[in-house]
């Protein structure tokens, strides 16, 4: 017999990428532990379950260990494991042979589908939270204790749920250059596979690909292999593309219990961390690529036919489209000078925006507390500090860069914080006291 929809949902959650499916099986894995389990709907705008796909180049590999998986950091007996994973398909001996805790991006794809579709009844895929705003108890007078959540899709139009807590999930928002418009010609990283599968790779002649990060190494390396005739252009701002330090200190910056000693910090001491281990992330590559692009290169000299192509020291400045025509401008610090060059494609990947808050929130962003440079304020337990008279929970996934550290939207921590989140929501609904 189904189970009838509840009148006001414990969680809603907006966006079911990872985190928000690590946070549905921390939920779920939590319910034995409730005299009533918390009930949960989640709502996601791509029509099935999907993460980062343009970016499932046949040879990237992650960049974090299989055991920084959903689960595992939380709960190492969860049947939702990635060894969990391999063991039901029948590779896990085969896995470990291999003796690498890097699986590709697309075996990890697999991992989180098969687990994503243990999930598909508590989630409507297709449907997009136009607006999330505020209700009151019965008591005119008492606080705000929920939300009114309205969801629109093609299939069923606009609905309405309620909701005592939303966890915010969105991801990043794809970040391009300056007054770069994305076409048919111009492209962010985030939609490479996709644009690049709908043109004739045969035909491409100039590729340019933007950026320093392990993304626009990883699209120049593929555009070289799979558009046999094209000449590869990267522009990185650098001298040369730096390396994401993985080394095992650095490593314990993503440790679960680096986010106390982040959020506890002062401001000038974030300010440093940022400073100091920025290169385990941003702007930065994987050695194994390095190497590989620039034994493609060399390769190139020795044959005297160059088709991969460096422009460092360099930013791009432009874009102008006409008609089939795109013409980017290149500034150059060697020198200090610009110049143009014609182009089939332009791959800007310029990296992320932060997960977009005020977007989701509307109006009720007007609730949050912000801090003296404007920035959200966020609980330890990833809750907005709202105004006193709203009582309902907002969590984010995401966005907590400033006041969580650098693993806020990373897969690194997401096990450890999916369960903090359930822990705070569940300690709410009975007013617990926080134990810290
Ligand atoms: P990113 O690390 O933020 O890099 C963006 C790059 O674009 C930077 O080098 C930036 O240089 C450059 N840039 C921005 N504007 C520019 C301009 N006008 N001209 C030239 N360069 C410009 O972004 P990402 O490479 O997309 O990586 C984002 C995250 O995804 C990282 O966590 C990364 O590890 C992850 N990722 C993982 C994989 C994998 O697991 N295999 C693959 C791809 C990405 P400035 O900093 O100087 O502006």
């Amino acid at each position: 017999m189904a189970v009838p929809e509840p009148s006001v949902y414990d969680v809603v959650g907006i966006g079911f990428g990872p985190s928000n499916l690590s946070l549905a099986i921390a939920l779920e894995e939590r319910a034995g532990e409730e005299a009533a389990p918390l009930t949960a709907r989640f709502f996601e705008s791509q029509p099935s379950f999907g993460w980062h796909r343009n970016m499932l180049l046949p040879t990237a590999k992650m960049q974090v260990s299989f055991l920084k998986d959903l689960v595992t950091f939380r709960n190492p007996t969860s049947r939702y494991s990635f060894v969990s994973f391999l063991h039901a398909v029948g590779r896990l001996p085969q896995f470990v042979n291999n003796s690498d805790f890097f699986p590709t991006r697309a075996e990890f794809h697999q991992y989180l589908e098969w687990v994503a579709a243990n999930f598909t009844d508590q989630v409507s895929y297709g449907t997009t939270v136009t607006a999330v705003t505020p209700v009151r108890g019965s008591d005119p007078a008492g606080p705000i204790d929920r939300f009114r959540i309205q969801v629109s899709s093609t299939a069923t139009g606009t609905t309405f749920v309620e909701a005592r807590n939303v966890v915010l999930a969105t991801g990043l928002a794809p970040k391009m250059p300056e007054d770069f418009v994305r076409d048919e010609h111009v492209w962010h990283s985030s939609e490479f596979l996709e644009k690049f599968r709908r043109c004739d790779a045969a035909q491409l002649n100039n590729v340019v690909v933007v950026g320093a990060g392990q993304s626009a190494a990883e699209i120049a390396r593929h555009c070289y292999d799979y558009a046999p005739n094209a000449t590869v252009t990267a522009v990185i701002p650098s001298y040369g593309y730096s390396i994401a330090d993985n080394t095992p200190f650095a490593n314990r910056v993503f440790d679960p219990n680096a986010v106390d000693d982040y959020y506890f910090a002062e401001e000038f001491a974030k300010d440093k961390v940022w400073q100091y281990h920025k290169n385990t992330n941003y702007s930065v590559v994987d050695d194994e690529v390095i190497r590989s692009l620039y034994q493609r290169q060399y390769d190139d000299e020795v044959r005297g036919a160059e088709r991969l192509r460096f422009a460092e020291l360099s930013r791009v400045t432009d874009v102008k489209r006409s008609g089939e025509d795109t013409r980017i401008t290149i500034h150059s610090l060697a020198g200090d000078h610009s110049y143009d060059m014609d182009v089939d494609v332009v791959v800007c990947a310029t990296g992320y925006e932060a997960m977009a808050v005020e977007g989701v929130l509307g109006d009720l962003d007007g609730y949050c507390a912000r801090d003296d440079q404007d920035r959200h304020r966020v609980e330890r337990d990833y809750r907005l500090v709202t105004t006193e008279d709203l009582s309902a929970g907002i969590y984010l996934q995401g966005g907590t860069e400033h006041t969580h550290g650098l693993s806020s939207s990373l897969l690194s921590n997401m096990a450890t914080r999916s369960g903090e989140i359930v822990r705070s929501i569940s300690r709410n609904r009975f007013n617990e006291p926080s134990n810290g």
